[in-house]
């Protein structure tokens, strides 16, 4: 519509042409031209104005397809930052409760650990005459014999405190009565700590420690016959080996006694020459004299001294190797004592003598 509309001015003179002269009409026709000339010339520009329009068009729509990627652009970043933290978030979900379950494998390790232990206790004697001990000391859950009795009142019967707890369900496995095992043990007034009497029967009865082999009552049973440190060893629960850190020790023993040794020798260098060279200047300042005679002197009891000390520090290694060597069997309280005491009268012996021989 907008391109047809600009001819129709164009045929509107064509009738009035034959009623003018030949100066107008050759006028006219200049004119014409011009005018068909501009209107090429307009043609022209419309075509180009339309092209620049369509180009516009172009570049719109392009630029509208720009958008809709750049908005897709947008969605997906968003889409793979929301993934991106809802992944974060799941392996951070992950991480805890694989630190969870860390953390209960290793309470679930120590009570294992605090259970063997006390199991350790409870194995560490084995009943004398063990046929001959009445049924009513067994337990009926263990079939063992009691250890820390409690009486389940309604039907009388006597169950170790352990068993007790490591039941699944509150019920007593001879009467089928219930109890509630919300309230700890010792304050269920339906589940007692057994009487004395049980109790002194179970205290009686001879026991024999498996390490020591030694018979005791068994309420008396506490002994001290092994460390727990061989028995964890025992029991294959890891701990630095005792031979190893002996030969670690062992080393840097040596190694301290080394450097020790060459700072004692440095230093008695460094006194000597010290005092040697004091001297030195006494006798060349005074001359020979009677000081001369009493630095002699000096010097002789600095080397006693040292001697003394380097005797008492040479024993006392030899006390460590033989502690190191022999462990503390050589060393009682006793022993040591004797040998401080002989030491002690041979420095002044040695003292006297030379007092006197002076
Ligand atoms: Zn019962
Ligand atoms: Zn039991
Ligand atoms: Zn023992």
């Amino acid at each position: 519509m907008n391109q047809s509309m600009p001819i129709e001015p164009v045929r509107k003179p064509t009738p009035m042409l034959s009623q003018t002269t030949t100066s107008d009409a050759k006028n006219y026709d200049e004119d014409l031209k011009m005018i068909q000339d501009k209107q090429k010339e307009f043609d022209g520009i419309l075509k180009t104005l339309v092209t620049r329009m369509e180009t516009l068009g172009a570049t719109v729509t392009s630029l509208d397809s720009t958008v809709v990627q750049l908005n897709n652009k947008i969605d997906q970043q968003q889409q793979y930052l929301e993934q991106m933290i809802d992944g974060r978030i799941h392996a951070f979900e992950q991480n805890i409760e694989m630190l969870q379950d860390e953390l209960n494998n290793w309470m679930n390790l120590d009570l294992n650990i605090f259970f063997s232990l006390k199991m350790m206790n409870k194995i560490a004697y084995s009943y004398i005459d063990e046929h001959l001990i009445s049924p009513s000391l067994i337990c009926p859950i263990c079939l063992e014999v009691l250890e820390d009795p409690h009486t389940h009142t309604p039907c009388d019967s006597a169950f170790c405190r352990s068993c007790l707890l490591q039941l699944s369900e509150p019920f007593c496995p001879i009467c089928r009565w219930t109890w509630d095992d919300t309230i700890p043990l010792q304050y269920n007034i339906h589940l007692p700590k057994a009487n004395r009497l049980i109790r002194n029967m179970l205290d009686d009865l001879l026991v024999q420690c498996i390490y020591c082999h030694t018979v005791r009552r068994r309420g008396q049973f506490e002994h001290e016959c092994q460390s727990a440190e061989e028995r964890l060893v025992r029991n294959d629960i890891q701990i630095i080996p005792r031979k190893t850190l002996g030969h670690f020790q062992m080393i840097l023993y040596i190694l301290g006694t080394v450097i020790f040794l060459l700072c004692i020798y440095y230093y008695q260098k460094y006194i000597f020459e010290k005092v040697i060279d004091h001297r030195n200047e006494i006798i060349k300042d005074i001359g020979y004299n009677i000081d001369y005679f009493l630095l002699e002197n000096i010097y002789y009891l600095i080397r006693k001294i040292v001697e003394y000390s380097m005797t008492i520090f040479i024993m006392s290694i030899c006390f460590w190797f033989s502690i190191i060597f022999f462990g503390d069997r050589f060393t009682s309280r006793k022993n040591s004592r004797i040998l401080k005491t002989l030491l002690e009268t041979s420095i002044i012996i040695n003292l006297i003598a030379y007092s006197v021989s002076n």
